[in-house]
């Protein structure tokens, strides 16, 4: 159990505008020293998805803690150098990569494109031929695994618009052999995300190795297993489980893949290192009383976290200003025991949408105008995904010490 907040904070978050996305930064920090020491016993390297947080200071402590990046667009790749990730730590992945972005990533000579089309090898050669450069190539395969997740983040089935199907791996090596300034450095494979079944991971590892033997086996050398990232978090206990089991995930890959001597395995996780260590806090504005149900109606919307009206996600939403919602005892509660009872509110931001609702049915304390809410687990795809849909401010930031 690692509280994330205490009497100290809230007292701080009161003066504050709201909202804000507010970042516990150590807790990051022990995130990534317990991934880095997890994939560090079996000489594993970690990238992070920078789609699933671009925050300045976040990114900053994450390579220098050593990681990787991984991007998915000239934009993202443009950042990591900015913040100083090395270019022979950036990957590039993406379904859709622009001739402007490719000849970007080209110019930066970045590590390797991960490449999701036999167009796109094409386009890569050609565009890598004009500038006498050789890129490096890994190939992104549909292992088809069924990641077990919401359909709109499961990207690893034939139906997926994802990587290249296996009855097209034939033309993909007769491409490769074709294309002179492409060289062929590994596989790539990410199978969805909030993966929270691990036997997925199992049989993610045996279509690695089935793939592997098909290109040697043609006299092609794969010097990369890249297979990406997708481990998932607690959304439902944010305190209890505050960082992910990277041991068990890890040492899944060490037992099931075939990983010989000169090969390196890459992993690209976002969420798994992120989510927990910001919450998005919010003030209620008002409270509706219906003659069914309560609405809480906030000052976040999904402008700032667009997850629940993107894929119905689930946020723990919890009442800051109320200690029972802290799980913290009242002071000079020893006297008495608080007489809130617990109602059932619909937690709704102001944004003209009815997708715009964090949670039905939510039991909180009896919640008043001008209490605090937390919307817990919201460091992974949130205040990435923020817009200015209603002409909304931007985004603002608390964060822990540094
Ligand atoms: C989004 C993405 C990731 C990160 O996924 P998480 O579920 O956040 O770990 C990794 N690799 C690729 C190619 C991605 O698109």
């Amino acid at each position: 159990m690692r509280k994330m907040f205490n009497s100290a904070i809230v007292e701080s978050f009161k003066a504050k505008e709201t909202p804000f996305y507010y970042y516990d930064l150590s807790l990051l920090k022990e995130t990534l020293n317990e991934c880095k020491t997890a994939a560090d016993q079996y000489h594993f390297h970690v990238h992070f998805a920078l789609k699933s947080n671009f925050n300045d200071k976040v990114l900053n402590i994450i390579k220098s803690k050593g990681y990787g990046a991984d991007c998915v667009s000239g934009g993202e790749i443009n950042k990591a150098i900015e913040i100083g990730f090395k270019k022979e730590q950036i990957v590039f992945a993406g379904v859709g990569k622009s001739d402007a972005e490719i000849n970007f990533a080209l110019d930066q000579d970045i590590f390797s494109f991960n490449v999701e089309s036999i167009q796109e090898l094409e386009v890569i050669n050609e565009l890598a031929a004009a500038k006498g450069k050789i890129a490096s190539v890994a190939i992104r395969i549909n292992p088809n695994v069924d990641a077990h997740t919401h359909h709109y983040i499961t990207t690893g089935l034939d139906e997926n618009k994802f990587g290249i199907n296996t009855w097209d791996l034939p033309a993909v090596s007769e491409t490769l052999k074709a294309c002179k300034n492409l060289s062929f450095l590994g596989i790539h494979f990410h199978v969805g995300s909030q993966i929270t079944d691990m036997n997925v991971f199992k049989s993610l590892c045996i279509k690695v190795n089935e793939m592997q033997l098909w290109f040697e086996e043609r006299g092609m050398p794969v010097k990369v297993l890249n297979v990406g990232g997708g481990l998932g978090v607690d959304y439902y206990h944010p305190d209890e489980n505050s960082i992910p089991d990277f041991d068990s995930y890890f040492k899944i890959f060490n037992d099931f893949l075939e990983v010989k001597p000169h090969q390196e395995v890459h992993f690209e996780l976002g969420r798994a290192l992120v989510a927990q260590c910001s919450s998005l806090i919010s003030k209620v504005l008002y409270i509706k009383n219906g003659i069914k149900k309560n609405f809480a109606i906030i000052d976040a919307g999904m402008t700032e976290l667009m997850r629940p009206a993107l894929y119905q996600a689930y946020h723990k939403i919890e009442n800051l200003s109320k200690a029972e919602g802290l799980g913290l005892t009242v002071e000079g509660s020893l006297n008495h025991t608080p007489h809130t009872s617990n109602l059932f509110y619909d937690v709704v931001g102001p944004i003209c949408e009815s997708s715009d609702c964090f949670g039905k049915e939510v039991n909180l304390p009896e919640t008043k105008r001008g209490d605090l809410i937390a919307l817990r687990t919201a460091g992974a795809y949130g205040e990435v995904m923020a817009s200015a849909y209603n002409l909304r401010s931007a985004i603002r930031h608390v964060y822990s010490e540094g």
